[in-house]
């Protein structure tokens, strides 16, 4: 891959961990970085929009998006949904030196770190004490179907015995989510220092 001058910071963790709510503070707060958008099929949650949170397309343009090498990285989560990081906007963004943050899974994270270079790429995994508080997070959040639930905390318990591969491991514990939201603001800015 050519020289990029951009970083790109990967939220890693499982589902529930909170790297939407981390990432929507971010986006507040910092409002140069770009926040790419990744393309799913699986179904919208209540309150979500299209284009919001995600692209949100059919199993068919999925695999047509594939054919046509459209992705950076994508992967099956959480049994049969796909999801994907499209290529061109990050690449683009990396090459005109931007700071990029998107949320993967622990495949993502992996499938990445293959193509992006050491020097553009940080990664920040955010654990949960226990996989009862996570069972609690994910249930917050809006109905589920019981065998769904199950599938995101196999994911899980998988996804938390890998926190050692990334750079940074930072701790969401129950009610204190500022905390750890001010532990990846200073992770990055340590990150980009001298960058701009
Ligand atoms: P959710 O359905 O809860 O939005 O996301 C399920 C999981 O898919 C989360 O762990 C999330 O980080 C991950 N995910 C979201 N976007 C992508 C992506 O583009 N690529 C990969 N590999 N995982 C993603």
């Amino acid at each position: 891959m050519e020289k990029m001058s951009g970083k790109l910071f990967l939220i890693v963790g499982p589902s529930g961990s909170g790297k939407g709510t981390v990432i929507k503070a971010l986006e507040k707060k910092f409002k140069g970085f770009v926040y790419p958008i990744s393309y799913t099929t699986r179904e919208l949650r209540a309150r979500e929009k299209d284009g919001e949170s995600y692209h949100f397309i059919s199993k068919e343009k999925f695999k047509r998006m594939i054919a046509e090498d459209d992705f950076l990285e994508y992967a099956i989560v959480h049994s049969d949904n796909y999801y994907g990081t499209a290529k061109k906007e990050i690449v683009e963004a990396l090459k005109g030196g931007a700071v990029v943050v998107r949320e993967v899974d622990i495949q993502g994270f992996h499938a990445i770190r293959k193509i992006i270079p050491r020097e553009n790429l940080v990664s920040i995994f955010m654990k949960v004490p226990n996989l009862n508080d996570l069972k609690g997070r994910i249930l917050m959040r809006g109905e589920i179907a019981p065998e769904e639930l199950q599938h995101r905390l196999d994911s899980a318990a998988k996804e938390l015995a890998q926190a050692g591969d990334c750079d940074y491991q930072v701790h969401n514990e129950w009610g204190k989510i500022k905390i750890c939201v001010a532990q990846v603001e200073k992770i990055i800015l340590e990150e980009i220092d001298g960058l701009y």
